[in-house]
């Protein structure tokens, strides 16, 4: 026994363990080569990446290159060109400064390096892999370097098997490659993913790389921004209000040129926005924030996306008043032309092309309680008599926030507290009692009474009082179970359009779209690849007639992003769900006797007519023992 029990870790193994911090993903690399190739002051960058980066990553770049030693340092760890002595840190303007990236990719992965020096004649090649050196070679190669990462974490499984699906990563990928091509505007990028080329995006201005990334439509939707202080320089644009999304996604804030997240300048500039936003709607925004680099402290990891700054208050305030300030402008005048920097053309807008603002004037606060039709209402529809002693109706709080996000809940979840309401229904007794509000009997039609209250909610009386039925969510029952059925069993027809839409996207929702596309065919859609990042609508559900194919496949890529998680376990489910969200019918819109007559039994015949998808009442009924027991005799 010895009591030396401290060793030094050898070099590969401290390599793998660092390599773990800064390395997490496919897209970590991308980050870390992208970065490397601008610090090296490239012209043009190129990204190929095959099966989501977990077999190939590669950066081309025509920057400096490096030399004969250099080429085998920069794989050694703390081997950086770009600091000398701890005083460089607070004065960086490079990407890097930790020497850390290379060698950390080279501990988990094999690493093919080809490079030359500017005036060099000839260049290296280096084969490394698990950090050991296996190929140290002269070789002809143009200037810049070219650096090949394969088969990344082959010696870590563990964390092979912890990487997400391909279409996961790629979009991980993308949105690093986005991140770094929106600061560096005047750099050519390139970004192929397995071969196809995804990005082009030409060097430019600001407005221009925005355009190309975000798309042609983007160019009518930015309002520059824009002012210098002592403090801080903020410039960019930020979205018009009425092109706020519902997904927090595309807010983008840079600090001295590099991608970062804070939620405390988020804010700031939803203040600004003020009043100009429906509640739920997130703005767009590219914004950048350049401080002297000894007011912000970016030495912190290097995955974080976080800084400090030294006087985050006055950023605030100043960012806040100058989002303020040029949103005013453009409301007073809004035809104003904010192209002062387009030194490009892009093509008008097709008519078709504008996206309608995302419907979200919903009525939050909307509370069927409250007094809104007159004297006429009774008190039995009001929640708080229902409060009586011993009385067992539902309480009224499966009435509340009906338009609350209906996402929260699903449907196992809810079934349990609403257990009581449907047995208090109990469709299946009522179904053999001749007294059904619709049979297939016309007589039984005749006799049925239907009414519509506030064009809301259907009236109609059941086999002991009562039902009143919330149209919409009716509705959503109805198209949900067509909708689940279709995608378990029964494929659906397309109806060929007559003129076929196209629907351009941005790189990740496509990666969506192409994942739901035989979903999509299984409820009727005809969808084909048309180009990049284009698909073209050919037909849609022919037993949805009026169907907006474009909005809604747009609503269900929204809901996707929005809820990736339990999109991916049960996709069939949320699918249904979204389909009938979108195109039920509104929750106030005049309904046509028979429209209702048709509603109410297309609704009987569901497995599950009492809740809608989310969880959430479609019917209540009020029986006629309850009245005696609130009259009295
Ligand atoms: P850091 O970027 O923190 O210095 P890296 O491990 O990322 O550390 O890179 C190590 C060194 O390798 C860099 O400092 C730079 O000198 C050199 N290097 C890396 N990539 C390139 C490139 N694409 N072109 C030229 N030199 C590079
Ligand atoms: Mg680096």
């Amino acid at each position: 026994m010895t009591n030396n029990i401290i060793k030094l870790l050898p070099d590969h193994v401290a390599n793998q363990i660092a390599a773990g911090e800064v390395i997490q993903r496919p897209a970590s690399v991308v980050k870390e080569l992208l970065e490397n190739s601008i610090d090296a002051g490239a012209g043009k960058i190129q990204l190929l990446i095959k099966e989501a980066g977990k077999s190939l990553i590669q950066v081309i770049d025509d920057g400096s290159g490096m030399g004969e030693s250099d080429a085998r340092m920069c794989f050694e760890r703390h081997a950086t060109s770009k600091i000398s002595s701890a005083d460089d840190l607070f004065n960086l303007s490079t990407k890097g400064f930790r020497g850390e990236a290379l060698a950390s990719i080279a501990a988990i992965a094999h690493v093919e390096l080809k490079s030359k020096l500017r005036g060099n004649e000839l260049g290296n090649k280096l084969v490394i892999e698990g950090s050991i050196v296996q190929t140290n070679e002269a070789c002809s190669v143009p200037v810049g370097t070219s650096l090949a990462i394969k088969n990344l974490f082959y010696n870590i499984p563990a964390r092979r098997k912890f990487l997400k699906s391909n279409a996961i990563e790629t979009k991980h990928i993308i949105e690093e490659f986005q991140r770094v091509a929106f600061v560096h505007p005047s750099i050519e990028f390139i970004l192929i993913n397995n071969d196809q080329e995804i990005f082009h995006l030409e060097s430019g201005n600001f407005r221009k790389r925005i355009v190309d990334i975000m798309g042609k439509n983007y160019n009518n939707r930015l309002v520059p921004v824009h002012e210098e202080t002592d403090i801080v320089n903020i410039s960019g644009f930020v979205g018009k209000p009425e092109f706020a999304k519902k997904v927090r996604g595309e807010q983008y804030f840079f600090v001295n040129n590099r991608f970062i997240k804070n939620y405390n300048l988020q804010h700031a500039i939803s203040l600004a926005y003020d009043e100009l936003l429906p509640k739920g709607a997130h703005p767009s925004f590219f914004i950048n924030i350049d401080v002297n680099p000894q007011d912000v402290d970016i030495n912190i990891h290097p995955t974080k996306t976080e800084v400090k700054f030294e006087d985050e208050r006055s950023i605030f305030a100043i960012l806040k008043s100058t989002v303020k300030q040029s949103l005013s402008k453009y409301a007073i005048s809004p035809s104003l032309d904010f192209d002062q920097e387009t030194s490009f053309n892009v093509d008008p807008l097709q008519k078709d092309q504008v996206l309608s603002p995302p419907s979200v004037n919903v009525n939050r606060d909307f509370n069927p309680f409250e007094k809104s039709g007159g004297q006429k209402e009774s008190s039995w529809q009001r929640g708080d008599s229902f409060k009586q002693d011993n009385y067992s109706a539902p309480s009224t709080k499966n009435w509340e926030s009906l338009f609350d996000d209906n996402n929260r809940e699903d449907e196992e979840g809810a079934l349990d507290d609403y257990t009581d309401f449907i047995n208090s229904v109990n469709f299946e007794k009522e179904k053999e009692q001749s007294a059904m509000p619709f049979s297939n009997n016309s007589e039984n039609d005749k006799i049925a009474f239907i009414h519509q209250i506030q064009n809301r909610y259907i009236l109609t009386n059941s086999a002991n009082g009562i039902f009143i039925i919330h149209q919409r969510r009716a509705h959503e029952r109805v198209l949900f179970e067509y909708f689940l059925e279709s995608l378990e069993k029964t494929k659906r027809f397309p109806q060929q359009l007559l003129f076929p839409e196209t629907i351009e996207l941005s790189p990740s929702n496509f990666e969506i779209l192409n994942e739901l596309l035989p979903d999509l065919a299984q409820l009727g859609f005809d969808i084909n690849l048309f180009g990049k990042n284009t698909f073209v609508i050919n037909g849609t559900p022919s037993d949805i007639p009026d169907l907006n194919s474009k909005e809604t496949i747009e609503h269900l890529l929204e809901q996707y992003q929005l809820n990736e998680s339990d999109f991916k376990a049960k996709k069939n489910f949320f699918l249904a769900k979204n389909m009938a969200s979108k195109i039920a019918i509104q929750p106030e819109q005049k309904m046509q006797q028979e429209e209702m007559q048709h509603l109410i039994e297309q609704l009987l015949n569901c497995k599950q007519p009492t809740i809608n998808p989310a969880g959430k009442s479609v019917i209540f009924e009020l029986k006629a023992m309850d009245l005696i027991q609130y009259f009295g005799n």
